[in-house]
């Protein structure tokens, strides 16, 4: 038997994460996956209860799990928490020591959304973009970061962009992996022209390409001209390969070409071990929005669509994300949409309806 940690988390973390874990748990006992589903506190939540946001044991049982869906950590009452006690910590955390290095980010646009996002449907329709990002090295970890105080009294900050010639390297592969079951198209992400991580970036990458994958066209963008082109010309892309920064930047861009962030489902992946065994974090790529938590109207498809991902990457079974992929397509068809990706002719459903609306499309189409 596997184990699945649910990570919830706050605000519309614990919404979306509550659609998902009836999908998955209605996927388990229809096909016999043998998961076993545990729940755990982390983030705000894990804090209020503990005084931290990711005990030893919620590490522990991740470190166990097959793979870990996670809502979203955070909110405005954290605001003034000291760093390692803060939300995103326990994030940063997980990533970091399950070392997730290669953060897999779909934008697709559905057909029946493609009036939803504010770009014209003939530039959007048919889009299907992978943004991969480097998650667990950059500014977000680089040393030394911090504010301390000149001779004259005032402040001044220092966060550290680093990368090492293997972190590059073995997200290039990655890269180059996934493309190859694509278009075979990889456009590599940085600015070389201002950045020393940039230009080693631009290097490694070249090399790993010239080594390893000369059947994939690779193109080199700087960071600012791609996120030009993500609204110019989007359909250019097959897969966009960058690092945690620009990554973290260009997916949200990403996010409003598929119309909502609302949609955006992610995977996080580490290298596989000697035993084969690869560590795997699934989440909605939206935070967990104070501004509409607790109302039950979060789009729960981003996290719906992050467990078709845990299906194709952690359990081997691309029949059922296809199965899991076609229901979300369908009930979207059929009209049914949350506040987010509704138009005015449309009277948005909750979030609890478009969760159950998946069971019912999943058990329909199975019959
Ligand atoms: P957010 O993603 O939470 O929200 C941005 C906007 O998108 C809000 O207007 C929100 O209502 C809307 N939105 C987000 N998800 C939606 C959904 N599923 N359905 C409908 N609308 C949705 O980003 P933010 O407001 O910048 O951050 C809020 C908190 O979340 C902060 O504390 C931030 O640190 C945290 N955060 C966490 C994660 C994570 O856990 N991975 C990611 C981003 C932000």
């Amino acid at each position: 038997m596997s184990t699945i940690l649910v990570l919830p988390g706050d605000g519309i973390g614990k919404e979306v994460c509550e659609q998902a874990v009836n999908v998955l748990a209605w996927f388990n006992d229809t096909y016999q996956l043998n998961l076993k589903i545990e729940s755990d506190l982390v983030g705000g939540a894990a804090f209020d209860a503990y005084g931290v946001p990711l005990r030893d044991e919620t590490m522990q049982a991740a470190h166990n799990a097959k793979a870990i869906l996670l809502g979203a950590v955070g909110g405005p009452q954290y605001d003034n928490v000291e760093r390692d006690k803060r939300p995103e910590a326990a994030l940063l955390a997980l990533r970091k020591e399950l070392d997730l290095f290669a953060n897999l980010r779909p934008a697709i646009v559905f057909d029946p959304l493609v009036d939803a996002s504010s770009l014209k449907p003939e530039i959007i329709k048919g889009l299907d973009i992978l943004i991969l990002r480097e998650l667990t090295a950059g500014v977000y970890f680089g040393l030394p970061r911090g504010i301390s105080t000149l001779d004259d009294g005032s402040r001044t900050a220092v966060d550290s962009c680093t990368y090492s010639e293997f972190e590059i390297s073995r997200i290039a592969d990655v890269a180059f992996d996934l493309a190859r079951k694509r278009q075979k198209r990889v456009h590599s992400v940085e600015k070389a022209n201002v950045m020393e991580t940039g230009v080693l970036w631009r290097d490694v990458v070249s090399e790993r390409q010239q080594k390893i994958a000369t059947d994939i066209d690779l193109q080199h963008m700087l960071a600012d001209n791609c996120s030009m082109q993500l609204l110019k010309h989007p359909h250019q892309f097959d897969v966009i390969l960058t690092d945690n920064l620009f990554g973290d930047m260009l997916s949200d861009t990403a996010a409003m070409l598929t119309g909502s962030l609302g949609m955006l489902p992610s995977a996080s992946l580490s290298g596989k071990n000697a035993e084969g065994k690869q560590a795997a974090m699934y989440e909605p790529v939206h935070g967990s929005a104070p501004d509409i938590a607790g109302q039950n109207k979060a789009n729960p498809l981003a996290t719906i669509l992050s467990l078709s991902m845990m299906m194709r990457y952690s359990l081997d079974r691309i029949d059922l994300a296809d199965n899991l992929d076609k229901a979300v397509n369908d009930i979207l068809n059929d009209g049914l949409r949350t506040f987010d990706t509704a138009t005015e002719k449309d009277s948005p459903s909750s979030c609890s309806e478009v969760g159950q609306a998946v069971i019912d499309k999943l058990k329909n189409n199975k019959e």
